[in-house]
């Protein structure tokens, strides 16, 4: 008899309080599952490519025509959005935590002349790409923005809304209104930040070029598409440099979601393949997210993060973020240097946070797609529960006061 040496995976249920990948929407896991099976050019599949186009326009605010989406991750997003960055060109990024400095090597890699690749390949000091740094759990400043671009004239500033490194917001009003200014072309990582906080692009006119992810704001993880958005201006500086890449060619990938020669057309071409499933999962979250309203689901996060935030601080620790799906904490001084151990412990009873992928190590818990008290209430009773376990000395008690007032008992949340 074969042996089975590779049983069937099976996956528990579990819950991702991380800073992303969120807490997938069973809607959206349904929407996913139940799709018919099709090709990538049946025609239910080519208008909801088209759907999903304008619902991404509605809800990030923009009338930009190349407004869609890269199949795969927020790094697939931001490949595309880097795409027009050429060698030699001058750059300056701004970089405050692990994502921005990813960023920015991605610029370094896209700016290096042929030499300065082959000098360092995977860490290429290119001459023309300055990386302005903020220290970690420090947010990007107006008066640095503003002198680093006046200083150095580049053609290209980058900077990430909201760096999930650390949990912190920059700030894309000074932002924009530098690039403005200084006639900079503006390109932003919104990965973190699409979805969650209500922000209409149009109102950004310095920014160019903005990139996000399908499993954070959106909680759509069944692996589907990162949603981008470029300006004409962006657009045309493509037409006339170009770019080092087929897939990953903005006006190329616009193609399938019915965007040619600068003009939505009534269906897409092909491009590359799509799945079916993927599309259909993607159109529920979109679908969901304007439904319920962005600035209504900000609204929620902001409060739900307060909540949060105050029951760990209870708990004696030291929250450094000012995002509002999560928060990022230094433990209380007697477990400290133990956030790995932390972490490791929560994982083993199915509650997925994570510590910081760069120094300094602090613990990150998130709450996308967390919205209710109850969530919250288990996030902060799993917690607790950990640091109990370790031996820290928590008021139970009071933790308990902090949950019933932000969500007292007879008011459902
Ligand atoms: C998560 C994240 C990324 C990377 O996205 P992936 O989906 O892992 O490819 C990039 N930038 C920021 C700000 C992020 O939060």
């Amino acid at each position: 008899m074969a042996i089975d040496r590779y049983p069937k995976l099976e996956i528990p249920q579990t819950l991702a309080a991380g800073p992303g990948p969120g807490h997938t929407d069973e809607r959206v896991l349904q929407a996913f599952a139940t799709a018919g099976v099709a090709d990538h050019m049946q025609s239910d599949v080519l208008r909801g490519l088209i759907e999903c186009k304008h619902m991404l326009r509605e809800l990030w605010g923009t009338t930009n025509i190349h407004t869609f989406a890269v199949a795969g991750t927020g790094w697939s997003g931001l490949d595309a959005m880097f795409s027009a960055v050429m060698p030699g060109d001058k750059v300056v990024a701004f970089s405050n935590g692990t994502f921005s400095s990813i960023d920015a090597l991605t610029l370094r890699i896209k700016a290096a002349t042929p030499d300065e690749l082959a000098e360092d390949s995977l860490n290429p000091l290119a001459k023309s790409v300055v990386v302005i740094k903020a220290e970690h759990g420090e947010s990007v400043s107006e008066e640095c923005i503003d002198a680093a671009l006046e200083e150095h004239q580049p053609k290209w500033a980058f900077m990430a809304h909201w760096e999930t490194g650390s949990g912190r917001i920059n700030d894309i009003r000074a932002f924009s209104d530098a690039c403005k200014r200084h006639g900079v072309m503006g390109l932003v990582d919104a990965v973190s930040s699409f979805g969650v906080e209500a922000f209409a692009i149009d109102d950004y006119p310095g920014v160019v070029a903005w990139a996000s992810c399908p499993q954070k704001g959106l909680c759509c993880l069944p692996l589907t598409y990162a949603p981008v958005s470029f300006r004409d201006v962006y657009i045309d500086t493509l037409i006339k440099n170009g770019a080092y890449t087929y897939v990953h060619h903005p006006i190329f990938e616009a193609r399938h979601w019915g965007i040619i020669g600068g003009q939505d057309v009534e269906k897409g071409t092909y491009h590359r393949t799509h799945s079916p499933y993927a599309v259909a999962a993607f159109h529920e979250s979109l679908r969901l997210a304007l439904k319920e309203g962005l600035q209504k689901r900000a609204e929620s996060y902001r409060k739900h993060e307060v909540a949060l935030r105050e029951a760990v601080t209870t708990m004696g620790c030291e929250v450094t973020s000012d995002m509002s799906s999560l928060v990022v904490l230094n433990l209380p001084a007697d477990l400290s240097g133990r956030e790995g151990e932390l972490v490791e412990l929560c994982r083993a009873n199915g509650f997925g946070l994570w510590p910081t992928l760069s120094e300094p190590i602090q613990v990150r818990i998130g709450i996308l797609n967390q919205l209710n008290a109850g969530a919250v209430r288990d996030i902060v009773g799993r917690f607790m529960d950990v640091l109990l376990e370790m031996g820290c000395d928590v008021d139970r008690a009071r933790v308990g006061e902090v949950m019933d007032k932000h969500f007292p008992v007879d008011c459902v949340a």
